[in-house]
């Protein structure tokens, strides 16, 4: 499997653009739980001795001096890692055109984009270059990509899984997790993965549970929510379809339906966009050529020398959200909006606490369409809105996870959305394993 992996992701490569880096194979993998596993790395993930680019120029060449606490713990686990995936610069996109080293392509169509941010991630994982691919997600970046590509992408509960090693977007969003084909791997992993770190001090003290077990378990009896704001104009007809068929499936399994509100979440993406631009406008500004990133060559002054090397270093959708973050966090403006944006997310995250208290799980579509075409959504705030059914669960913390369900009419994925009580993972994977498809067997052949 692991040499597969390897002569995949090298012969895919030049079609699809989805690594940055393919390592040399070395062995086999240590004895562990998840031995002889390949696993890809999204490259905003630190792997000692490797390169550490997030696809920005201001990175080209830096090293890392250390591992990712994730990536240390499956390493010890026995995996053997394959490469580093290319993705939105900074993982800041839904489409993968951010990237300073060229778009992924999407396996389905070469003419669509693979989503965003972990694009490279979720197409490694489709065309099985890897058995499992490690992405971020902020505001959906491990799950829209995978709707868009027909793998499974699974974020945990805020703090399931440490942030150390992890290039830092916005903080209080950035999650880890993986992207696979199977729902056993993604278990696995994340019972690997999963659990304190003395070197994130945001890493949840909370016992971490069997999810490998959970996929055995019944689902009887538990009460599924349809969230109505999640259902509203602008989906697919495909789409909805295809969640329909999913919710049929665990009524089918002897789950309750329950129709609900969550009224807030029409704020979910104006909130999303202040509170994450404004963290990111001050994680970044350690690239400054000084402290990290490349250097600006002839300039004559430490102003000039910052102002160059950003300028140089970073790409117009970066530039855009830190502009954007300085403003909403400059004096005067502070209150009105991230002191607003903050109080919105409180709100936000009472809705969903609410509808736990009626529901053990929520299930929507993971995006409003199946993948687009390159070049499609030029505007920026067109693009943002593809993130309108996952921001929120960024917004709450709450863990969520797409499964394919089907293929739209085009022959692209679908995917569905499950959402849980924060560090109830279980649940989430006990309900996934009821309404997957496997779309994957479906692939087109890449080899001509
Ligand atoms: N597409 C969203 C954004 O551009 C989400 C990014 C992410 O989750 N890293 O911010």
């Amino acid at each position: 499997m692991s040499v597969n992996s390897f002569e995949r992701a090298r012969s895919l490569n030049n079609k699809l653009n989805c690594f940055l880096d393919i390592f040399e194979e070395t062995r086999a993998g240590d004895a562990g739980k998840i031995s002889g596993m390949t696993v890809a790395v999204k490259d905003v993930l630190a792997v000692e001795g490797k390169k550490l680019t997030c696809a920005s120029k201001i990175l080209e060449n830096f090293t890392s001096l250390y591992s990712a606490t994730c990536v240390e713990r499956l390493v010890s686990e026995g995996a053997v890692l394959v490469g580093k995936t290319n993705m939105d610069e900074f993982a800041m996109g839904s489409s993968n055109e951010n990237s300073a080293f060229g778009p992924v392509r999407n396996p389905w169509d070469l003419a669509r984009v693979p989503g965003g941010s972990s694009g490279g991630s979720a197409v490694a994982a489709a065309v099985g270059a890897a058995r499992l691919a490690l992405g971020t997600d902020t505001g959906g970046s491990i799950r829209q990509p995978a709707a868009f590509t027909g793998t499974i992408g699974m974020k945990p509960t805020y703090g399931r899984i440490s942030r150390y090693g992890l290039t830092a977007f916005a903080s209080s969003f950035d999650t880890v997790g993986t992207f696979s084909r199977t729902l056993e791997d993604s278990a696995n992993a994340l019972e690997v993965m999963a659990g304190r770190d003395p070197q994130d001090a945001t890493s949840a003290d909370v016992p971490v549970q069997q999810y490998s077990e959970a996929l055995k378990r019944d689902v009887k009896g538990l009460t599924i929510g349809i969230p109505m704001e999640y259902f509203g104009e602008g989906i697919e007809p495909d789409i909805r379809e295809a969640v329909e068929a999913a919710r049929a499936k665990l009524e089918r399994a002897g789950c309750k339906i329950a129709m609900l509100s969550m009224p807030h979440t029409k704020y979910s993406i104006a909130d999303y966009y202040i509170l994450t631009t404004a963290e990111a406008s001050s994680n970044l500004a350690r690239f400054d050529g000084i402290r990290y990133g490349r250097r600006a060559e002839g300039s004559h002054s430490l102003e000039e020398t910052y102002v160059r090397s950003r300028n140089e270093g970073f790409g117009r959708e970066v530039k855009r959200r830190i502009m954007l973050g300085t403003y909403v966090l400059s004096s005067g403006y502070y209150d009105a909006y991230y002191g607003r944006a903050q109080k919105v997310r409180r709100l936000i995250t009472q809705d969903f606490n609410e509808a736990f208290q009626v529901c053990d799980a929520l299930l929507t579509p993971t995006t409003p369409t199946t993948a687009f075409k390159f070049g499609q959504k030029s505007d920026p705030l067109a693009m943002y809105l593809s993130d309108i059914f996952t921001v929120s669960a960024n917004i709450s913390g709450t863990p969520a996870i797409s499964v394919p369900v089907g293929l739209d009419r085009d022959h692209l994925p679908i995917g569905a959305q499950l959402m849980t009580r924060s560090f109830d993972e279980s649940t989430m994977f006990a309900l996934a394993k009821e309404i997957i498809v496997d779309v994957l067997a479906k692939l087109p052949s890449l080899s001509e």
